[in-house]
């Protein structure tokens, strides 16, 4: 199973791959941080569609093309925008930070040379730990918080929504 995530991870890194040289413009790609083996979860996918209707609103005026994939790292959304990536970047940080449900949305931006933009680009601290508000990553490294723990709080999260 972790063997089929990794492996529709980096098929989905190589059609943004493809998007860039294709258009010869920025991609944002939208995807969900729900933790665990099984991306596919009924709360999963509404994340996902409270995530493409927010993303939907925001690019809508700069979108050139958009797709959306499934498999096993879960349901994403990739949107070709005629605009600055460092802008772009700014757009989904802004959702993350101010969307209900933003927490768990995983907004990157490529720019055209294939590498996606860090928060420190826009000046942007790094994402906050959803339980217990310190730095994510450091959680995620030390496993601080167990599964059971971090899925119940993200589905008391989309019950409120
Ligand atoms: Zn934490």
């Amino acid at each position: 199973m972790m063997e089929k995530i990794l492996v529709d991870r980096e098929k989905r890194y190589n059609t943004i791959l493809e998007l860039i040289e294709k258009y010869d413009l920025p991609v944002v790609c939208g995807k969900i941080n729900y933790p665990g083996k099984n991306k596919n979860t009924k709360e999963g996918q509404k994340l996902f569609l409270g995530l493409m209707q927010s993303l939907k609103i925001k690019f809508h005026s700069y979108a050139e093309f958009s797709q959306v994939l499934g498999g096993y790292d879960g349901s994403s959304i990739l949107i070709v925008v005629k605009m600055d990536p460092l802008e772009a970047k700014y757009i989904g940080v802004d959702i993350e930070e101010n969307h209900c449900l933003g927490r768990l949305f995983d907004i990157d931006v490529y720019s055209r040379d294939g590498s996606s933009i860090g928060r420190e680009k826009i000046n942007k601290d790094a994402r906050r730990c959803i339980l217990c508000n310190d730095d994510a990553r450091v959680c995620i490294k030390t496993n601080r918080h167990s599964l059971e723990e971090i899925i119940e709080r993200i589905n008391r999260l989309i019950a409120k929504y």
